[in-house]
């Protein structure tokens, strides 16, 4: 076993601190990038408060170049785990500008000063929403960027598409990009899970929030789809299973450029995961039907084949689990990680 020393872009955030726990659990030694502009510091406490170390935490806006040459010069770094950026799909249509600038300007500044010191290791968060329109399940080797509905998406497309180049120009570049399928869940401990600002445009947040009072009623967008209940079915990962399969990444690293789906395979409907969540935690969840969402796909989930292989990782935790454990987050912090201490 090999031990390293990552930098881990956007570690203070929901997947990031998830993964950082899982890194320093399997020995390895984490500093954190991160302009909190969608997390807190308390997350990066807690981190320490699981594992008994926490990590540096340098909260700056990546596309900050000289900010982050500097910070390679004063750390020797052999792997990064790439996670800042922007991700509220809705939001990425009224500021596409926001979206193209901040998630690929970060990207190409990370590059950059990652090349100035050698460090040819990346691991990058990248998401099904790739895929498009492509026929389901989805596999590494099904098209990709037909039917991305949104910037958010085509940031990832893009940013996927100069990972690709980069790796092309220099074979000594080890790059990892992982299509993540719907992270959902929380630490067991309870002290890190997500933490939306303001109205969760998620599923599992906002069914949490129905459930805690903090909101009056689900609305399910769609119950005309052709599935079996009418409602949308996606491919729901546990966060703490997502990040073990940053680990996994990390250690499988080989020269060249690997696309991994990180997913379960298996399908769950909106309804079936309302239904699961009411009955693990006994909790009513008030819905009703509405309009559907524009852009959503009434299913896809992965063929989760090529990590298995690849990496020798799967998913090992089910949708009780995930529910249980959102509960579990959402039930000890109320308000998230913002104003915990008086709540
Ligand atoms: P998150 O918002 O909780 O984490 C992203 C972190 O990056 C935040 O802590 C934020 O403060 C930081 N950040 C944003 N822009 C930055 C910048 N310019 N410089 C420095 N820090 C910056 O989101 P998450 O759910 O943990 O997602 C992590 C990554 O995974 C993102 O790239 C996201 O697009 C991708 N992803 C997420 C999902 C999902 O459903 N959560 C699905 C697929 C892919
Ligand atoms: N969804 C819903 N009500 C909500 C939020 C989401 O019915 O308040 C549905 C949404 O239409 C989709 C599924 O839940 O079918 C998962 O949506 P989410 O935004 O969590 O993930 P994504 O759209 O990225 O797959």
């Amino acid at each position: 076993m090999i031990y390293m020393n990552i930098l881990v872009t956007g570690g203070a955030g929901y997947i990031g601190s998830h993964t950082v726990v899982e890194l320093i659990e399997s020995g390895h030694n984490v500093t954190i990038v991160d302009d909190l502009s969608n997390s807190s510091e308390i997350a990066v406490d807690r981190i320490g408060q699981i594992t008994g170390v926490k990590p540096s935490l340098f909260a700056f806006d990546l596309q900050d170049t000289s900010r982050l040459d500097e910070v390679f010069a004063s750390n020797s770094f052999d792997a990064v785990i790439h996670f800042a950026g922007l991700k509220a799909v809705g939001e990425s249509v009224v500021k596409p500008l926001l979206y193209y600038k901040t998630n690929i300007d970060s990207t190409l500044s990370l590059l950059e000063v990652m090349a100035k010191h050698n460090v040819r290791k990346l691991v990058f968060s990248s998401s099904a929403t790739v895929y498009g329109s492509a026929p389901i399940p989805y596999s590494e080797s099904s098209p990709i960027g037909q039917g991305i509905t949104n910037p958010y998406g085509q940031t990832k497309y893009m940013i996927e598409q100069i990972l690709r180049d980069t790796g092309t120009a220099d074979s000594q570049l080890e790059f990892s990009l992982l299509r993540y399928f719907n992270p959902v869940g929380a630490h067991p401990s309870g002290l890190i899970g997500e933490d939306p600002r303001g109205v969760p445009n998620n599923l599992m947040p906002f069914v949490a929030q129905v459930a805690s009072g903090k909101r009056k009623e689900l609305s399910i967008f769609g119950n005309d789809y052709n599935t079996p209940d009418g409602t949308c079915i996606r491919d729901y990962i546990h966060v703490v299973d997502l990040a073990k399969g940053h680990v996994a990444a990390l250690q499988n690293l080989n020269p060249g450029v690997n696309e991994y789906n990180l997913g379960s395979g298996r399908g769950t409907s909106v309804l079936e995961l309302v239904g699961t969540f009411s009955s693990v935690t006994g909790q009513e969840i008030p819905y009703s039907f509405a309009e559907r969402r524009p852009g959503d796909l009434p299913e896809f989930y992965a063929d989760p084949k090529k990590a298995k292989i690849d990496l020798s990782w799967k998913t090992e935790l089910s949708i009780d689990d995930m529910c249980r454990d959102t509960w579990r987050w959402q039930s000890s912090n109320p308000n998230g990680y913002v104003d915990n201490s008086m709540s």
